[in-house]
C-alpha cells in the first residue's frame, strides 16, 4: 500500500483563505479589523523567524499586527506590564508570546497574564482546564491542526482507536484531548509507555509528537492507519552532495511509514503550516467573541 499525502500545505492555505474572506465580512459588515499582539523577548534565531512569518500571515489575512519586540535583559515585572497593556487595548484581540523565554521569566507566569479570552495560543490554565471539561475554548494551534488534518481523511473521528506519541503541554496533552471530544479512544504514550511498537499498531490514527528524528518506524504502524506527524527535526543531510546542509525530518520514518499507512502527514508540508493558519483562526473566533458575535462557521 502506498498512503495517500495529507497535504497541510494545500489544506492550511483553503483555511487561511476562508479566515480571510471572514476577516474581509467583518471589517466590511461590522467595521471590526481584528488585532493579535506577538511578543518576542530575546534574539532567538529561530523565535525570530518565526515571529516573521506568524506577521506576515497575520497581515495577508486582512488583520492587524502589533508586533513587539523586547531585548533578551527584560525584566519579568516589565513583561507582566505589556501584558497588562495588550489585555486593556481594545484593538488586540489576541496576544502570543513567543516561547521559550529567556531564564529571568517564568513563562507559566507570563501565560497567566493573558487575558484567557486573548489567549489565541490556547496556553491558559482556563483554556486548558475548558478544553479538558467540554467547554467551549482557545485550543492551541498546533493540536488543532492534527485533527482537521484527519478529519480531511475520517468523516467521522468517533469510535477511531487514537495513539498520540508525547504528552507535551503545547502538543501531545491538547491532541489528546481534542480527539477524546471527538470521540476517539485516545491513548497517550510518553518516555515510560512499554512496548511503544505495540501500542502504536492499535492505532487506526497516529499522532507522533516527540521530537526524535524518525523515531516511529514502519512496522509500528496498522496497515491503513492516519498518521500525523508533528515532529521537525534538524538533520545533516548526509546524501546531499552540498555537504553540511541540513534537512528537515519529521518523528516518522516517511519513506517505511508511507507504504503501510493509508494516509500521512509529510514533514515538511503537513501539520507545520497548519499552526498559523489556526492561530488566524483562534485570532477571529476572539474578535468575534470579544465583540458579542457568533464565531465564524470555519
Ligand atoms: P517535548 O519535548 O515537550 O515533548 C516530547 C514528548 O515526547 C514528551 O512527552 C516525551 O515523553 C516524549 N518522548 C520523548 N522520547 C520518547 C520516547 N523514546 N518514547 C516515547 N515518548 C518519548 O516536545 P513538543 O511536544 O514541544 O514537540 C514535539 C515535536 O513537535 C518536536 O519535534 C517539535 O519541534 C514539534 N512541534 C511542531 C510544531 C509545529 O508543527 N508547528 C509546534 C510544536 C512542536 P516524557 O514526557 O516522558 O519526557
Amino acid at each position: 500500500m502506498t498512503a495517500r499525502i495529507i497535504d497541510g500545505k494545500t489544506i492550511a492555505a483553503d483555511l487561511r483563505g476562508k479566515v480571510s474572506d471572514a476577516v474581509h465580512r467583518l471589517r466590511r459588515d461590522r467595521g471590526i479589523v481584528p488585532g493579535i499582539a506577538v511578543v518576542l523577548v530575546g534574539e532567538d534565531p529561530a523565535s525570530s523567524v518565526y515571529v516573521r512569518t506568524k506577521s506576515k500571515a497575520v497581515a495577508e489575512a486582512g488583520m492587524h499586527a502589533f508586533d513587539r519586540k523586547l531585548p533578551a535583559a527584560t525584566p519579568e515585572a516589565e513583561l507582566l506590564a505589556l501584558i497588562a497593556e495588550l489585555n486593556a487595548d481594545a484593538a488586540v484581540n489576541g496576544i502570543l508570546v513567543q516561547l521559550p523565554l529567556p531564564k529571568q521569566i517564568d513563562a507559566q507566569k507570563v501565560i497567566a497574564a493573558i487575558d484567557p479570552g486573548k489567549d489565541v495560543d490556547g496556553f491558559h490554565p482556563i483554556n486548558v482546564g475548558r478544553l479538558a471539561s467540554g467547554l467551549p475554548a482557545l485550543v492551541p494551534c498546533t493540536p488543532m491542526g492534527c485533527v482537521r488534518l484527519a478529519k480531511t481523511v475520517h468523516e467521522t473521528l468517533a469510535g477511531l482507536e487514537a495513539v498520540v506519541i508525547g504528552r507535551s503541554n503545547i502538543v501531545g496533552k491538547p491532541v489528546a484531548q481534542l480527539l477524546l471530544a471527538e470521540n476517539c479512544t485516545v491513548t497517550i504514550c510518553h518516555s515510560k509507555t512499554r512496548d511503544l511498537p505495540a501500542v502504536c499498531r492499535r492505532a487506526d490514527l497516529l499522532v507522533a509528537a516527540i521530537g526524535k528524528p524518525e523515531f516511529v518506524r514502519g512496522d509500528w504502524i496498522k496497515p491503513g492507519a492516519t498518521v500525523i506527524d508533528v515532529g521537525i527535526n534538524r538533520v545533516a543531510d548526509q546524501g546531499n552532495p552540498n555537504a553540511g546542509k541540513d534537512r528537515i525530518v519529521g518523528d516518522v520514518a516517511y519513506d517505511e511509514a508511507s507504504q503501510v499507512a493509508g494516509a500521512i502527514t509529510p514533514v515538511p508540508g503537513g501539520a507545520g503550516p497548519m499552526t498559523i493558519a489556526c492561530l488566524l483562526l483562534n485570532t477571529l473566533r476572539a474578535a468575534c467573541a470579544q465583540n458579542a458575535l457568533p464565531g465564524p462557521p470555519i
